[in-house]
């Protein structure tokens, strides 16, 4: 179900943030209403075999559409620039719907090796269970993806900047390889998000999102969002979605509806204050390295500042000393949580060897450039000397 509303189609983003896709009821409400229903019911029994024969498109079941659920979509895609989007319950459930609903045994998927472990499980090991061949490259190497795509391919995944390491993939170049092979191109988004870097523009053909991180942005609700063609959501990923039922509660899209509207705002702060802490702590003599995507010092920083309008909210580093080092420097800071989420209003710390990298082997966080003294920091909206106060002294603690 699909319903029409009144956008101009030249408001920009930060306008498309606070009204886009908005529906308003009977009622006329401000706010978005929040449609906390399973179902829909039916005048005559007429009008329930025309809204299944869909001569009368409606909404008829919220696994399949949802008011609230549906403004949260169309605000999205008026953001990415997409055709449509569909909304998931995590961003798990987008990523494994995205690459599912369109490969089967026998294709071929080429991937990014630095993504989030649980988009790794997918690709590494769920796909190939299911006879999906998959090939992983150093998303850095145009060389590796020229000659993992010198093969027919279904699809391509990567993340950029990715999770941890920050690193790049030069998405024109590998869509315009990923397309000679015949490839779909998908690029999980999270770490940019939409505001710093819009992949649709950029050559890629599907989009994905964990809306848990900046989109709701204050910690509160898991969701997804899978953005692309009206030809690929209508035909080959709502199938798939509508039967196999990954659906966003109404209640978790309208908070992340209210954090759209602040999405602007908070990506800026956050980021204008992850610059000043990675040019802060840049050459610390605790630190072996700093990550940051636009510091002169990140070997990719000519194509980040080519391909993102800024550098992110996401900073790390590498503490000399290692994964004692990192434990007293988390252990003590007084401001920064202790926590693996991303992209929330606070300031969050995280050592990925021992959480969310924990299940890889010593040499396969090397090979993603995951050091066993490494910090990644989720910077936030607090004001951005108490952050480096904070991390200076916990720094004199590592
Ligand atoms: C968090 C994250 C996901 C998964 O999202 P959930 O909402 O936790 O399911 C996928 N990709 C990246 C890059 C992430 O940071």
């Amino acid at each position: 179900m699909t319903v029409k509303r009144d956008i101009q189609p030249n408001w920009r983003p930060a306008t498309r943030l606070v009204h886009g896709g908005q529906l308003r009821s009977q009622y006329k409400e401000t706010s978005e209403a929040i449609f906390m229903t399973s179902g829909y019911v039916y005048e005559t029994a007429e009008e329930a075999e025309a809204a299944f024969d869909n001569s009368q498109p409606r909404f008829v079941y919220s696994r399949f559409g949802n008011p609230t659920v549906s403004m949260f979509e169309e605000r999205m895609a008026l953001l990415e620039g997409a055709e449509m989007a569909r909304a998931t319950a995590s961003g798990m459930a987008a990523v494994f719907a995205a690459l599912a609903c369109q490969v089967k045994a026998g294709d071929r998927v080429v991937a990014s090796d630095a993504l989030f472990g649980s988009c790794q499980y997918i690709v590494g090991e769920i796909l190939p269970k299911w006879g999906v061949e998959t090939a992983f490259v150093d998303g850095r190497d145009l060389n590796q993806w020229r000659d993992a795509l010198s093969k027919p391919t279904k699809a391509v995944f990567l993340e950029t900047p990715s999770n941890p390491g920050l690193r790049l993939v030069d998405v024109p170049a590998v869509a315009e390889l990923a397309h000679k092979a015949g490839a779909c191109v998908v690029v999980d988004n999270v770490f940019a998000t939409p505001l710093l870097q819009q992949p649709l523009k950029q050559g890629a053909d599907v989009v994905v999102y964990s809306a848990t991180k900046h989109i709701d942005g204050q910690g509160r609700s898991l969701g997804g969002v899978i953005l692309g063609s009206r030809k690929f959501i209508e035909e080959t990923l709502q199938p798939f979605l509508r039967h196999t039922g990954p659906s966003l509660s109404p209640m978790n899209a309208w908070i992340l509806l209210k954090g759209l509207e602040t999405l602007e705002l908070r990506v800026q702060k956050q980021s204008a204050n992850a610059l000043k802490i990675a040019q802060k702590l840049q050459g610390h003599s605790k630190l072996k390295q700093v990550h940051y995507p636009t510091l002169d010092s990140h070997p990719q920083a000519e194509l980040a500042r080519r391909q993102m309008a800024a550098g992110g909210t996401m900073v790390g580093f590498d503490l000399a000393g290692g994964k004692a080092s990192a434990f007293r420097f988390l252990n003590a800071l007084k401001l920064v949580l202790i926590s693996n989420n991303l992209g929330d209003s606070k300031s969050l710390a995280t050592h990925p060897a021992t959480t969310t990298h924990q299940r890889l082997t010593v040499e396969q966080r090397a090979k993603q450039g995951i050091d066993e003294g490494m910090i990644r920091l989720s910077i936030g909206l607090e004001d951005v000397d108490d952050l480096l106060d904070d991390l200076l002294e916990a720094l004199k603690a590592a």
